[in-house]
């Protein structure tokens, strides 16, 4: 049994069994491949690092085999998760980005006057050197340090 890891044209990754790897290339070539989450037929094979395929062997095993993956090249599934947690963090920068005003280097200043009352609360976002960002943590104004990346706010302006 040979397991490749293939992608959509959509970008969708999956794991495809084939009895060889002859199989998988008249399967391809015969367009029967499709991706399960979209049905699209553009099928490639992913050229992945060599990883560990974990038979569902005894537990102890298993466990060994977890363990000694977690320290080689990160395995297609970690590859998948990190995606989805990219694709997750860039869609929250936007939503960010989106929602509150960029201040500039005005932010510790102006974050300071709406923390006691003297001008009225909104949304801001803004660079602050990590001095400030200790002094306004200090203070207790509820900030919250993160580097949006620079696509997410360039593309609004
Ligand atoms: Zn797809």
């Amino acid at each position: 049994m040979k397991v490749l890891d293939l992608h959509c044209s959509q970008g969708h990754i999956f794991e495809g069994w084939f009895a060889s790897e002859k199989d998988f290339q008249q399967q391809h070539s015969a367009s029967l491949l499709t991706c399960p989450m979209c049905s699209c037929m553009r099928i490639e094979k992913r050229l992945s690092a060599p990883r560990l395929h974990l038979s569902t062997g005894s537990g102890q095993g298993r466990a060994s085999a977890q363990a000694s993956d977690r320290s080689q090249i990160p395995s297609a599934a970690a590859q998948e998760k990190l995606w989805a947690l990219q694709a997750a963090w860039l869609k929250m920068s936007r939503h960010m980005a989106q929602h509150t005003q960029d201040v500039g280097e005005r932010f510790t200043e102006q974050a300071l006057r709406m923390h006691r009352g003297e001008e009225d609360e909104k949304p801001i976002r803004g660079q602050a050197t990590p001095e400030q960002t200790w002094q306004l943590l200090e203070e207790g104004v509820p900030i919250l340090p993160l580097l949006l990346p620079k696509a997410t706010t360039e593309t609004l302006q």
